[in-house]
């Protein structure tokens, strides 16, 4: 038996066309099951996938998701809302190629987050004061309202904001870059964007401050007195399942 689920972004466009998957399949057999789901149908923006990430996050190894856009741009599903019946159709007959996305984690105390676009240590409150280092070497102190760490897919998302650089599809790997960096004769740090391996590891030393938070996608949590966070690429994997026609170069266009 095979089993699905479907995630909208709960608008009347998305539900409308959730629901016209969930019939197609239900003809072809396949049962709508969140427990035992091994395809996810996720039918929104990019906001909604990093949803069904999150809730999936504990059973990626057993799961495919199938991203139709219903939104303005829609960067991570390539499948737009006209298509989807046609997406179907390939879904069925089994023409989908598996691209797979690694999910950077951020482990500290005895607590582990993870990240499909990026890892950010901000404070809109209190000027951070960060001490990082790259694979056990001291790189630089930051000062400044924070720090983001960017896998490729999340380089088109806020990292771009900050002027990050976007990374084509297939390099796997990190980008750490500044937000609101302090700069000045007394406090230096690279300013640019540093583009790292998949294999790099990166420390955060954190000086308490009040008012710290670590971001996650669109989650966030409370540092408190956290002071050490180890980032790097995890080995959670996403398995994001695309059609004939996916070309990123167009994607990006699509983006400006
Ligand atoms: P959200 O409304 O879900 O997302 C904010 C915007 O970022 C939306 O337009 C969203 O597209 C887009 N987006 C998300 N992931 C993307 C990606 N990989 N490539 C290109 N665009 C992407 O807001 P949220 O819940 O606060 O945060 C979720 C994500 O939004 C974060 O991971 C962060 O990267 C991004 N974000 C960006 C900024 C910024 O650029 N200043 C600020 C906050 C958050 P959809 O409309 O299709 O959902
Ligand atoms: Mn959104």
């Amino acid at each position: 038996m095979n089993y699905f689920y479907t995630i909208s972004r709960g608008d009347q466009a998305s539900n409308d066309i959730a629901k016209q998957i969930q019939l197609k399949l239900e003809l072809n057999n396949y049962v709508l099951d969140k427990d035992l789901a091994t395809n996810i149908f996720v039918v929104g923006g990019d906001g909604t996938f990093l949803d069904a990430i999150h809730t999936f996050v504990s059973k990626l190894n057993e799961v495919k998701f199938i991203g139709i856009h219903t939104g303005t741009l829609g960067f991570i599903a390539d499948c737009e809302k006209d298509e989807f019946d046609i997406m179907l159709d390939e879904f069925l007959q089994n023409k989908q190629r598996i691209f797979n996305y690694p999910l950077i984690e951020a482990v500290y105390e005895d607590k582990t987050v993870y990240a499909f676009n990026e890892i950010r240590i901000e404070n809109n409150v209190r000027t951070l004061l960060v001490d990082v280092a790259i694979n056990d070497t001291y790189f630089e102190t930051f000062r400044g309202s924070g720090l983001c760490l960017s896998t490729q897919i999340g380089s088109t998302a806020y990292n771009r904001s900050i002027g990050g650089a976007v990374v084509e599809h297939g390099l796997n790997v990190l980008q750490l870059s500044e937000i609101a960096g302090i700069h000045h004769k007394a406090y230096q740090s690279l300013q640019s964007s540093i583009i790292l391996k998949e294999t790099s590891v990166v420390t955060f030393d954190l000086n308490y401050y009040e008012g710290a938070i670590l971001c996650y996608d669109h989650k966030h949590i409370k540092l408190g007195k956290v002071d050490k966070l180890i980032c790097k690429n995890s080995d959670k994997i996403v398995k994001i399942a695309r059609f004939n026609h996916y070309n990123y170069l167009k994607r990006l266009k699509n983006l400006f």
